[in-house]
């Protein structure tokens, strides 16, 4: 009962490498993870009986490695699937719902969810049919097959070039990809990038084009509209507008850290990987091992030896910070000119035009209570960053308004079923 005991959120690289590097100090580690499978967003697994043909040969290397090191702690980590993680109170009682609910405290939180996609609104991105390219990636790795049907993806980021080779790999490219920015503008700043990723970037542009899939530079997507069954997305470049018809439209703006379980508590929390700063696979595995080693040296009292994984993740950011420039354009002209009704929270369904009538600098008081902005089962995590562009950019990056626990909607019946608390997670139900 008064054995140490780490709960890790995520059973992505981060989750995974910081639970093998606090069991193998000799803790014992439980691991929570949402989805059936472990993966995250770069390992998704696929369903079960379905062959999965879309890894390159260095993710599957990185993933077997990482499922091996947690294999070799044995029962000192215990991974349940499907069980999610809906926050920490102040005292350290952490709430998991899902397969098993229950109420545990841990001695100390390793939260690992992961980054969030960042979508920019634009007339008909709610539409049916009009989802993330992160969201088509996940389908056909858990189908080990792309989706039928025209598809485009469009928005901005390395991310567009790798589904794209990837729904190329799943049976089915894509009709165009629509790229903001002008990554080949850049060829002399891209020789700076580490050889992984110009590896890793020639492999996707070869794919596409083998496969001859389209990729636009420079264009934006100005609305997406539903005719007879099809979707028509209308774009625009400095040569002009054109329109697609498709069938499915993944759209894609970049990543960011996406950690909104930030309570103060009692016992030590370590934030891992995409969810602490988006810096890509490789950060995530020297993060999550560098979460876990500084944990292990403040639960034992020893000293952490983690600086080859800290220049590891320098390393990263400067890569990451490179890609930013390669990929960045100013989109801020199109935000500002948004037709009133365009929808910017999707939780509530609040418009541009909501937005607008709360006047020029509403407080964020008055965004939550009056605009609603904020306040529905997503807590601001998508709609903030575009409601402080659209009010306040001075304030970009600062959340509207404290985080309410639990982190998501969950059922009474769960919060009654989790019942008392646990003091030792793996054996509490
Ligand atoms: C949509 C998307 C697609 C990407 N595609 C690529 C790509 O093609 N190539 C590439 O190099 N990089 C890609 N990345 C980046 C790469 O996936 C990450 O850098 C890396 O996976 C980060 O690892 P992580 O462990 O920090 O997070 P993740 O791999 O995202 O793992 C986080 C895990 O936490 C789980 N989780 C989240 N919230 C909870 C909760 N409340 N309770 C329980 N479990 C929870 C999630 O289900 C997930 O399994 C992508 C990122 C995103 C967001």
């Amino acid at each position: 009962m008064n054995e140490p005991v780490v709960l890790v959120v995520g059973a992505g690289l981060a989750g995974f490498s910081a639970a093998a590097e606090i069991a193998g100090a000799g803790l014992r580690v439980l691991v929570v993870e949402q989805a059936a499978a472990p993966g995250g967003a770069i390992h998704r697994q696929p369903l079960p009986g379905i062959a999965y043909p879309v890894a390159s040969a260095v993710h599957r290397r990185r993933w077997t490695q990482v499922t091996a090191s947690v294999r070799a702690q044995g029962d000192r980590i215990e991974i349940r699937y499907g069980c999610r993680f809906a926050g920490l109170d102040h005292e350290g009682t952490a709430l998991l719902t899902g397969a098993r609910n229950a109420l545990v405290r841990p001695r100390a939180l390793v939260i690992a969810t992961g980054a969030a996609e960042r979508v920019r609104p634009r007339p008909g991105w709610t539409l049916p049919n009009v989802m993330t390219a992160g969201a088509l990636q996940i389908r056909t790795k858990t189908l080990g097959k792309a989706p039928d049907g025209r598809i485009l993806l469009g928005g901005s980021g390395p991310l567009l070039l790798a589904a794209g080779a990837e729904l190329v790999k799943g049976g089915n490219p894509p009709v165009a990809i629509i790229e903001a920015g002008r990554p080949f503008r850049h060829v002399i700043g891209s020789l700076g990038l580490p050889l992984p990723y110009l590896r890793e970037a020639a492999g996707y542009m070869a794919t596409l084009l083998r496969a001859r899939v389209p990729v636009l530079t420079g264009t934006e997507i100005v609305r997406i509209e539903k005719r007879s069954g099809a979707l028509t997305l209308h774009v625009e470049s400095s040569s002009g507008g054109r329109t697609f018809d498709g069938d499915l439209i993944g759209l894609h703006d970049g990543i960011r850290a996406s950690d909104h379980y930030a309570a103060a508590s009692s016992i030590p929390v370590m934030r891992a990987g995409d969810c602490r700063e988006a810096l890509g696979a490789r950060a995530a595995l020297a993060d999550g091992r560098a979460a876990g080693a500084a944990l292990v040296a403040e639960l034992t009292g020893t000293v952490p030896a983690s600086a080859k994984d800290s220049s590891r993740i320098e390393r990263e950011r400067r890569a990451q910070r490179r890609l930013a420039r390669i990929f960045g354009h100013d989109g801020s002209a199109r935000l500002a000119a948004l037709p009133a009704d365009t929808v910017i929270c999707r939780c509530e369904n609040r418009t541009v035009g909501d937005l607008r009538a709360l006047g020029p600098v509403p407080t964020d008081r008055d965004l939550r209570l009056h605009g609603r902005f904020a306040m529905g089962a997503c807590q601001g995590r998508f709609c903030t960053e575009w409601v402080r562009a659209l009010t306040d950019p001075s304030h970009a990056g600062s959340p509207l308004g404290a985080v309410r626990l639990p982190a998501h909607p969950i059922a009474i019946a769960d919060l009654l079923d989790a019942g008392g608390i646990a003091d030792n997670p793996s054996t509490g139900e």
